[in-house]
């Protein structure tokens, strides 16, 4: 049985329980900066594999950028002892201007560079997230789609594709290089704070108590802001809802003519007002606490800064050492922030880990999987079949016996909501039921190969597909293992009578529908779409054909026009229908009445007219519709 269970919520799989006491330490860093790292080097591998090159470019200007701050700052000192002895008599002032001038030089072709990579990388990047992320949904199920957890994920996931692997690929190198600068330095003012006796030693000690303050509010109000945004999902799933809203193709006519533009802009805004709010207050916290710190570093960095000039001589030295303070200073401040960027960032990113590495339950039972076998009658038989949707309390299918003869027509009948779709959709196996099961041939469905089986499968569902390419590609996707040959693409078209609107196209059966790529593509009607649909399965030659309400859109004639033909063709398919006009079940081998997901009557149309039950109501209350004209 399938546990379709609500997934662990992503804040929830990274609450990590603080430490009880000393012992516990180790774990508690092994799950929060273990768990970081981990996610970092996730990011990494999704570069390495995305462009190897790119990794090995971002690494390698990362390590150039760490040192070269250092030699920059040797080389002005050097300079400026130059010029100060300059006053005092000849001496060469050339070569250390060339080196200033070369530094300068390679300084300005390493930025250039740097946002070359990073411009290709975030291309290459994103790319390559993003076809994953296809990837992956091709293999998810249909249960998945149906749990807004999982919605949540997805488009975080999409969302995410773009720029935050790449702003934490980014931090991660700007931290080691800023590490490498800050040890660098370290070094040289280790020389200087032998000199300047104990106050340095204090000094130093206040500046990384400072600046562990700083990273520890970073780091607080990083996964507050995350935990808020978690909160606010819905809120900001709204704000998308609303502004999609307004500029979707469908809903412009309803939203002007019913003057809903307003009534929404305002929902919006309101919502918008009440996100805010809470960010606001987040963003003004943390920066009184982050000025207050940076304060206290200036007035520490004024008395070190006073004390270094009254100690050194040379004002080479003097350029080093502040030199060398500032640049610790800075470092340490991007280190920090870097931090909480790769922090935050992979609290972000792990949705998009965690959507990646969704696990497919609609798998076969056995291994090796069975092949079911082409080009056969298939008998199917549902046994005590009972269905609830994933993350719901009904069961919409409850306790039902059916089985669907070989060659057999069976219609599905019953009123809005009965679980005539449902059962589909447990037949084709695009869910697994939650109680009993479904046999093929003999075998149950979940000992073949999925993607074998629903090749087995011809099917227009209610909300059929309308894909904006070509008329021909259209009818082709219903079998695009085939040939898609005129003859072929031509012959369907004529069965399912979409040939008739074809025929008269400028471009006939390379017409590009919908008018989202092409100006000039075609808008069909609700009608047309229908017939093309209806050709899509005349086209495919599968063996069990399903048609869920494939003739809401048309008129009675041509409704009546391709129930015969599918009678015709259908030869000795078994066929399924799902029909709202009953006159296409008087031919049927088997009706059955589906009644709030149970089933209340079968037989055929004769006995079940004779029975007088449910159907006979049903058909007489329609039939007698048609005698007074009403459809
Ligand atoms: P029918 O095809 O007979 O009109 P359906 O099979 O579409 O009925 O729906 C049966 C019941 O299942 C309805 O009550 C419907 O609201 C519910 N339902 C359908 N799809 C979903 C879904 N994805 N998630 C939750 N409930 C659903």
């Amino acid at each position: 049985m399938p546990s379709y269970g609500p997934p662990p919520r992503n804040d929830e799989r990274l609450k990590v329980a603080p430490p009880k006491n000393l012992k516990d330490l180790p774990r508690y860093l092994k799950e929060t900066v273990g768990g970081m790292f981990s996610r970092l080097f996730y990011i990494v591998r999704l570069v390495w594999e995305a462009s190897r090159l790119i990794l090995i470019g971002m690494s390698l200007l990362a390590l150039a950028e760490g040192v070269m701050p250092i030699i920059g700052t040797f080389i002005t000192a050097h300079l400026l002892s130059r010029v100060v002895a300059s006053f005092a008599g000849e001496v060469d002032l050339i070569t250390p201007l060339i080196f200033q001038f070369g530094f300068i030089f390679a300084n300005s072709i390493l930025t250039s560079l740097s946002g070359m990579i990073n411009r290709m990388a975030g291309e290459i990047l994103t790319n390559h997230v993003r076809v994953k992320i296809m990837k992956k949904a091709k293999t998810l199920d249909l249960a998945s789609f149906d749990m807004p957890d999982f919605y949540e994920r997805l488009e975080n996931a999409n969302r995410e594709a773009g720029m935050r692997p790449l702003n934490i690929l980014n931090a991660s190198f700007t931290l080691v290089s800023r590490l490498i600068s800050a040890v660098g330095y370290v070094v040289v003012l280790g020389a200087l704070l032998t000199k300047l006796g104990t106050f340095a030693y204090l000094f130093f000690i206040l500046f990384v108590l400072l600046s562990g303050t700083s990273a520890a509010v970073s780091f607080y109000y990083r996964r507050k802001g995350f935990r808020y945004m978690r909160w606010r999902s819905k809120d900001r799933r709204q704000l998308n809802y609303y502004s999609d809203l307004m500029v979707n193709k469908d809903m412009v006519k309803e939203i002007r003519l019913f003057d809903l533009s307003d009534l929404f802009i305002g929902r919006y805004k309101s919502i918008f007002t009440r996100y805010f709010a809470g960010v606001k207050s987040l963003i003004y916290r943390e920066s009184f606490w982050n000025i207050t710190l940076t304060l206290c570093t200036a007035a520490m960095n004024g008395v070190l800064f006073y004390m270094i000039a009254t100690h050194v001589k040379l004002i080479g030295d003097y350029s080093v050492y502040t030199g060398a303070l500032n640049a610790i200073a800075s470092a340490l401040g991007s280190v920090l922030a870097g931090m909480a960027t790769i922090y935050e960032g992979s609290l972000f990113i792990d949705n998009m880990i965690y959507f990646l590495e969704e696990k497919q339950t609609l798998l076969p039972n056995v291994a090796p999987a069975l092949l079911p076998e082409h080009h056969i009658g298939h008998t199917i038989e549902l046994k005590d079949v009972s269905f609830r949707y994933p993350g719901t309390k009904r069961d919409v299918l409850k306790h039902v016996d059916l089985t669907l003869n070989a060659g057999s027509t069976t219609v599905l009948v019953g009123l809005n909501g009965a679980g005539k779709t449902t059962l589909i959709k447990l037949i084709t196996r695009l869910y697994d039921p939650t109680g009993g099961v479904i046999l093929l041939d003999g075998k149950d469905i979940r000992n073949y190969d999925v993607a074998a089986l629903y090749k087995l499968y011809g099917i227009i569902f209610q909300d059929f597909g309308k894909y904006a390419e070509s008329v021909r590609d259209n009818i082709w996707f219903g079998q695009i293992d085939k040939e898609p040959t005129d003859g072929a693409i031509v012959d369907a078209a004529r069965r399912s009578g979409a040939d008739v609107f074809i025929d008269k196209l400028e471009q006939g059966y390379d017409t590009p529908l919908m008018r989202y790529f092409e100006p000039e593509g075609l808008e069909p009607s609700i009608g047309q779409w229908q017939k093309l649909s209806i050709a899509r399965a005349f086209y495919s030659d599968s063996d069990i054909l399903i048609l869920d309400e494939p003739t809401a859109s048309l008129d009675p004639m041509a409704e009546q026009e391709i129930y015969d033909q599918f009678d015709r063709l259908r030869k000795d398919k078994t066929t399924v229908f799902v029909s709202h006009r009953l006159s296409s079940a008087t031919t049927a081998d088997n009706i059955v009445v589906l009644e709030g997901g149970e089933i209340a009557e079968t037989g055929t149309h004769a006995e079940l007219m004779e029975k007088q039950g449910k159907y006979f109501t049903l058909f007489s209350t329609q039939a007698k519709r048609y005698r007074n004209g009403e459809e």
